[in-house]
């Protein structure tokens, strides 16, 4: 239920862009009905929050983007859930999510979650169910939150015959929510497949020496991946996945037929495109959720921009690619048979700004 305007202790170029957001949300909303529409919102902070309107009107979120702490302690200065999120639902007359899926448990896919659930009614919460080396205790505190209020919503009966360990388990735990693995099937819209292609129920790489996969990478590389069907079109969302193991785990269960894919959410914002998972998904659509550049690391020193290597990488396989820190808010509207892009703004790619410019040469005399 919300309880709170959204433009209440922000400021006023806040609300100036949460009317900006809700004109562009409100806009194409008659046009879309009964289609399969996908909205990647741009926000200020690093993360990922996708709106998924089904075509039967019901509105799923996959993953709900980052927030930025106030510097005085308190509500965030910027919470995705609150700020990018609650605004556009609204200006589209949603009342009630139906789903949340997390696809992993880090502060840029999850920030969002629990604004909405304490102000929205929120019908399921899934997640990896993940509990093992590097899951947190705020994020543990999130489930638990969503297991205290959200509702009962059904997988279909495939799923529960395949899955009716894991829900035992998400049961006896006390909740409502569902932990969902590779070959579990939601149940979102008739009109839509909805798979989960990974993780595998046993993760991939718990058992390797702690050495070689960092706490970060092991929860990036178990992200949710879902596969999403509406007629002819495939949506691919595979959170922050990369990796050998996660493409060994593709290869071992996942047709090459299956793969391809029409609209693709760049793996890991775009840092981490794959070794083969560009071609084999040969997506003709890519969208890359990220800022425009990030501070340097110890593996590269200069400015990182992964909107500019998702377009390279991409983009050299043909694919059209959006970069949110570029275009804005990106929409894809599926009609089963063809899909139509839209951005709040157009781009032309931009520089890797890795690739310093060689100092102009003294001027002739
Ligand atoms: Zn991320």
């Amino acid at each position: 239920m919300m309880t709170r305007p959204a433009c209440i202790g922000i400021g006023l170029a806040h609300c100036r862009r949460l009317a900006l957001l809700a004109w562009w949300a409100g806009a194409a909303f008659a046009a879309d009905a009964g289609k399969l529409t996908v909205t990647w919102l741009d926000t200020p902070v690093h993360g990922l929050a996708v709106v998924v309107e089904t075509p039967a009107g019901k509105v799923f979120l996959i993953d709900t983007g980052g927030t930025r702490a106030a510097k005085t302690g308190g509500e965030p200065a910027y919470d995705s859930g609150r700020d990018a999120i609650s605004p556009f639902l609204k200006a589209r007359g949603f009342t009630e999510i139906v789903g949340i899926t997390v696809s992993h448990p880090h502060g840029d896919h999850y920030g969002g979650a629990p604004w909405l659930l304490e102000n929205w009614k929120v019908r399921s919460f899934v997640d990896n169910g993940y509990t093992g080396r590097g899951q947190t205790e705020g994020y543990l505190k999130i489930r638990t939150t969503a297991q205290q209020t959200v509702g009962v919503y059904p997988l279909n009966e495939a799923a529960a015959a395949k899955s009716a360990e894991l829900r035992a388990t998400a049961q006896k735990q006390g909740g409502n929510y569902h932990a969902v693995v590779a070959g579990d099937v939601l149940d979102w819209d008739p009109s839509l497949t909805v798979e989960v292609l990974s993780p595998p129920a046993e993760f991939l790489g718990t058992t390797a020496d702690p050495k070689k996969i960092s706490e970060h990478g092991l929860l990036n590389q178990n992200s949710i991946v879902l596969r999403v069907q509406h007629g002819k079109n495939v949506f691919l969302f595979p959170g922050d996945c990369y990796g050998g193991g996660f493409e060994g785990h593709l290869k071992a269960t996942v047709t090459p037929e299956r793969l391809k894919t029409t609209v693709l959410t760049a793996p890991h914002h775009g840092f981490n495109p794959g070794t083969n998972f560009p071609k084999w998904t040969q997506a003709q659509i890519v969208v890359a959720s990220c800022l425009a550049d990030y501070p340097g690391n110890a593996n590269t020193p200069n400015p990182r921009s992964p909107g500019t290597r998702a377009h390279r990488v991409f983009g050299a396989l043909g694919a059209k690619v959006y970069v949110t820190a570029w275009h804005g808010n990106v929409q894809v509207v599926s009609d089963g048979e063809t899909v139509k892009a839209t951005s709040q703004r157009e781009s032309e790619p931009r520089p890797e700004p890795n690739d310093a410019l060689p100092a102009p040469a003294p001027a002739k005399k």
